[in-house]
Formats: structure tokens, sequence, C-alpha cells
């Protein structure tokens, strides 16, 4: 890029480091031009195309609060909802992808909110999956009981 102060076409990196979370990195430039320093952030993109067709950043944020309306009531914590939508965006990045349908976020909420909450996953489940009659959350909850019962023979093979 170029320089901002010169307009340079060229740079020197200085210094890089990458920050806590592991998402960026910081790098900071000087240009040989004028010895003017500046500093550029490298992120890896991630859009998300939204039902209106409209694109715009994967946000965390918006993760954390489009699931926080079906914990209501429920014994989980902000720090809890942080670790979900951090766990959401490793889901989406492992797959490679740099843009996403806004319906993917969803799908991949669900297996983390079934491990973190099973009421608040059944309620988010509903409204997300679009739960129609009692018989859809019977086969919800009938999928549940089958998760519970795969871990207790898990727990019983490792045991044994
Ligand atoms: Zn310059």
């Amino acid at each position: 890029m170029f320089c901002p102060f010169c307009r340079h076409s060229d740079s020197r990196v200085i210094d890089s480091r990458t920050s806590d979370d592991g998402l960026s990195i910081r790098r900071r430039r000087q240009c040989p031009e004028c010895g003017g320093r500046f500093s550029t952030t490298e992120t890896a993109s991630l859009s998300v195309i939204k039902r209106s067709g409209v694109i715009e950043p994967f946000s965390r944020e918006k993760v954390v609060s489009g699931v926080r309306k079906a914990c209501q009531g429920r014994p989980v914590t902000d720090a809890d909802l942080a670790i979900l939508a951090q766990k959401v965006e490793e889901t989406i990045r492992a797959t490679g992808a740099s843009q996403i349908e806004a319906n993917e976020i969803g799908l991949a909420i669900l297996p983390s909110l079934r491990d973190l909450d099973e009421v608040a996953y059944l309620r988010f489940a509903s409204v997300y999956q679009g739960f129609e009659s009692l018989e859809d959350f019977e086969m919800a909850i009938a999928d549940l009981r089958l998760q519970h019962a795969r871990s207790l023979s898990d727990s019983a093979d490792s045991a044994s």
C-alpha cells in the first residue's frame, strides 16, 4: 500500500505482531522515501451474505446477541456466550470459506448451544428451524435423548 504521508508506492515492515486472539496481524511499517511510520492490520476476511443479499463482515457480537435471547432465564453467562461465539467462528473459518450464508451461522451455533444448555438450544432451534408443531419439538427432544444415550454408552465403553 501507498505511504499515507507521501504516497510512495513501497514500505518496509519493521515489526509484526499477532493479536492476542490470533485472528489478526499488526504490522509496523516505514516509508523508505519520507521515513514516515504507520501501521496496518491484516485479518482473514470472513463475510456473511444475509437473506436480503446484503454482505457484511462476520461479527461474534451478532452471534452472541442472536443466542442471548434464547438463553433468557437460563444459567448461561456472558463468558459462556463469548466462548460459544468463538467456537462458531472457528467452525466456520475451518471450512476455509471467505463468504458464508447467514443460515450457516445458525447451523454452526446449534451443536455448541446444545452442549451449553438444552433448553436454550430448543428455543433457538424452534425459531431458527421454524418449528411449527409439538411434533417438531418432540423430534428435537427425541434427538437430544438419543445423544444422551450415546454419551452414556460412550462413557460406559471407556470405563470398561
Ligand atoms: Zn512516505
